[in-house]
């Protein structure tokens, strides 16, 4: 059992480490990425707000208790998921990294409509504030990949039909 700011603070950490994650798997999509121009863009759009939203984290961390130091024994939990579907290195990586990256959103989705509801349990209201905030750049995020989903499957499709470098 613990408080309702201890399950806040705790599920903070998981977010913060779910965030770390991201930029580790984003960075390393769009750094492969050449041929694929708009998902390249829109991914480095949500590197920096993701960088954003690392920092974020870290004030509500340290607002809601045991100070920034707390956060270094964060352990890389979410580390075999993002691996296990970041798809990198295999001849489809851009359509396997599309799958991965709108179901690591969803996931993303879930964690800060949690975290939403702990906060106002809590009565913490600015990191309320700050995971609805954040929220909405995962669903804007996540709408783009849904939306461009079946337009990188096709044009992937259609390089590789033609000879064309399409994995990347
Ligand atoms: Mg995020
Ligand atoms: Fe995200």
């Amino acid at each position: 059992m613990g408080t309702p700011a201890d399950h806040l603070h705790a599920w903070l950490k998981d977010a913060h480490a779910m965030e770390e994650q991201a930029i580790t798997m984003l960075t390393s999509q769009s750094s492969r990425l050449e041929n694929y121009p708009d998902l390249k863009a829109r991914i480095d759009k949500h590197v920096q707000e993701t960088r954003d939203q690392v920092a974020l984290l870290d004030r509500c961390l340290e607002r809601t208790g045991g100070g920034a130091s707390s956060i270094k024994d964060i352990t890389g939990k979410m580390v075999a998921f993002g691996q296990g579907l970041s798809g990198l290195f295999v001849d489809d990586e851009v359509v396997k990294g599309s799958l991965a990256s709108l179901t690591f959103e969803q996931m993303e989705i879930a964690s800060y409509k949690i975290l939403i509801a702990a906060a106002d349990f809590a009565g913490d209201q600015e990191t309320k504030r700050v995971c609805e905030m954040i929220l909405q750049q995962e669903i804007a995020m996540a709408e783009w990949l849904d939306e461009h989903a079946a337009t990188i499957t096709r044009k992937f499709l259609e390089r590789d039909q033609q000879g064309m470098t399409a994995k990347h």
